[in-house]
């Protein structure tokens, strides 16, 4: 019967699907169900809007925090301090609770943040602490006995803090919360922040400002956390400081992993299967051991332990696999073109390489290196293993800090710039080991190229209001992804590609930015013999475009083939530089290939 319903379920479309969801909210409460049952889930509606934050941060993002709670603490409190000692009606209280996690939020994630990672979780545990000692002594907040007498919350003079009509409150506010996120998760911001966990390198040379997507994650967490404290205030009429403790932080950490922490429905899952797990250990365990205390505490360890051993994803990687990915509507390849940056005009200088240097340590990896690159022109860099050339791109497209020298591009000093703001002036590169998001399709990994091409934020996305501008930009994914022969692998996840096709999927990416300068790093590796014509072709292609490319490749036919002028390097320093022709009948060359070779 599941089975029958689940297939009716799919036919409908995706967001009858979401309205079918909400309508199914007041019929539950209408349902015979026991009281007990409805306050469960009530419960369970609260800790899913903070599990789902964490979702976003540690499941999509990354960042590990145990910190939740205190952002839970804060809607409660200051919803509950302003109601009751000022007479301050829930509905602003609200908005004052959120303005406040969002300034704490921001400050804990902007000082956190920039350093590395793993700051995070340790910044986290210090900030649950110290906000749940300073709850349990301020005098205004009533000390560890907090606030009591929190009022009601009202609807039309209808009370909605209890019982049936706020399952209906919670149950609403946890699916749009729940949409906003799915929505969020695709779209322009969400193809960014889905890089934040393992491709931030090559995010930030497509222009993502990763720290900012960070930080706008750990806020948004927070203020899906700071929600879930206002309602918890006016639904149990009294706070104080211990549901807002580090070991209910924690607790929170463990719904989302026991559900399925890169699941937006994994965090409903594990604060579900959470709460009837506290419940029923709380009344077998005393049974079984004799004694009460929170022993369930090592239970729930127990069974983290083995979730994450044998089902890393989750609770709800067993449901979630039946259940299609929402996919936007193909609805972009009638969209309007993205305006085009201008280009150089043909035999402009557009990178000038001035003597730069990178030293790692006592390694001098690039030694004073200098070329250019003209409009309409494809430079190849070529040398041995190991001679410095993907140490030059990195340092060219602000990847790596130079030691010494001036990377000038179309006439404005770039070097000490950040990628992402070079990316910005038109700059777009390739990678010698591809760097990808894996889960996503090979179009919307295309479309993250086009990110600086749209301006769309996270608020946008959340109501749907980015739809235009979605069209756009995967039309003019698609339109890149064509134009280098990868149609056919448009709605394919990017993981499943062969090396081939994964670097022809890069430089589709990289053209997706509208560039004036290309760096390709090794394109060819992996490519079959007919893949390489087609690359060819389709560099040739662009240099009568006009496009300008710096291409470093081993594959020496295609080298020879496509390039305009070759500049060598070996052990970091430059040997010569000329045409295909010269470089060939070098004696030089030759020299440095067979010694360092063969
Ligand atoms: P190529 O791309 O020409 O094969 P690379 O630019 O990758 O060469 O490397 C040049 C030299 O710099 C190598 O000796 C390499 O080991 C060293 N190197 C590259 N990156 C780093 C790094 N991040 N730290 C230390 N050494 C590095
Ligand atoms: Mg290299």
């Amino acid at each position: 019967m599941i089975a029958a319903a689940h297939r009716l379920f799919q036919r409908i479309p995706p967001t009858a699907q979401r309205g079918l969801l909400l309508a199914l909210v007041p019929l539950v409460a209408v349902l015979p169900l026991p009281d007990f049952w409805i306050t469960q889930l009530n419960y369970i509606g609260l800790y899913s809007l903070v599990a789902m934050g964490l979702v976003l941060l540690t499941g999509v993002g990354g960042l590990t925090s145990f910190g939740q709670a205190a952002f839970v603490g804060i809607g409660a409190y200051t919803s509950a301090y302003l109601c009751v000692s000022m007479g301050v009606s829930p509905w602003i209280t609200l908005w004052v609770g959120l303005a406040i996690t969002a300034v704490s939020a921001l400050l804990v994630g902007w000082l956190t943040l920039r350093m590395s990672g793993h700051y995070l979780p340790l910044a986290t545990i210090a900030w649950g602490l110290s906000l749940y000692y300073l709850m349990g002594n301020l005098a205004a907040l009533g000390k560890y006995d907090g606030i009591l007498g929190v009022p009601a919350l009202s609807l039309f003079g209808w009370d909605v803090s209890q019982g049936r009509p706020f399952f209906v409150l919670v149950w609403l506010v946890v699916f749009l919360g729940a949409f906003a996120l799915l929505n969020l998760l695709n779209s322009r911001t969400g193809r960014a922040i889905r890089a934040l966990k393992s491709a931030t390198q090559m995010a930030e040379a497509m222009g993502v400002h990763t720290l900012q997507h960070k930080v706008g994650i750990f806020l948004i967490a927070a203020l899906f956390a700071s929600v879930s404290g206002w309602l918890f205030a006016h639904f149990q009429r009294t706070v104080n400081p211990s549901p807002f403790g580090l070991k209910m932080g924690i607790e929170y950490l463990f719904m989302a992993v026991l559900g399925g922490v890169g699941h937006v429905w994994g965090a409903i899952t594990g604060a579900l299967f959470t709460k009837i797990m506290e419940d029923q250990l709380q009344v077998l365990l005393p049974k079984l051991i004799g004694t009460s205390g929170s022993y369930e505490v090592i239970v729930f360890g127990i069974v983290l332990v083995l979730v994450l051993k044998y089902l890393p994803d989750g609770v709800w990687s067993l449901i979630g696999r039946h259940f299609p990915t929402s996919q936007r509507p193909n609805t972009w390849f009638k969209a309007e073109r993205l305006p085009e940056r201008s280009k150089p005009a043909m035999g402009d200088v557009v990178l000038d390489v001035q003597k730069i240097r990178k030293q790692f340590g006592g390694l001098v990896a690039v030694n004073d290196i200098s070329f250019q690159v003209k409009a309409g022109q494809i430079v190849g860099l070529i040398g041995p293993n190991g001679a410095g050339k993907s140490t030059t791109f990195n340092l060219v497209t602000g990847v790596l800090g130079l030691t010494s020298g001036t990377v000038t591009f179309r006439g404005e000093v770039i070097s000490g710039r950040p990628s992402r703001e070079i990316a910005l002036r038109g700059m777009s590169r390739t990678f010698q080991h591809v760097k990808m998001i894996p889960d996503m399709t090979v179009l919307e990994n295309v479309a993250l190229g086009a990110h600086l091409r749209g301006d769309k934020g996270a608020l946008s996305a959340m109501l749907r209001l980015d739809k235009d501008e979605e069209n756009r930009l995967f039309g003019e994914a698609a339109r890149q992804l064509e134009r280098i022969g990868m149609a056919e692998h448009m709605h394919d996840l990017a993981g499943n590609l062969a090396m081939g096709p994964q670097r022809l999927m890069e430089i589709a990416r990289a053209l997706c930015s509208d560039p004036a300068l290309l760096l390709l790093d090794e394109p060819a590796a992996g490519l079959r013999h007919k893949e390489k014509q087609a690359l060819a072709a389709v560099l040739r292609q662009l240099r009568s475009e006009g496009m300008s490319i710096l291409l470093v490749e081993h594959d020496m036919d295609l080298v020879m083939d496509v390039t305009d002028h070759i500049v060598v390097m070996e052990f970091g320093t430059y040997l010569m530089s000329g045409t295909p022709a010269e470089v060939q009948a070098s004696e030089l060359v030759r020299a440095a290939y067979l010694g360092t070779e063969h």
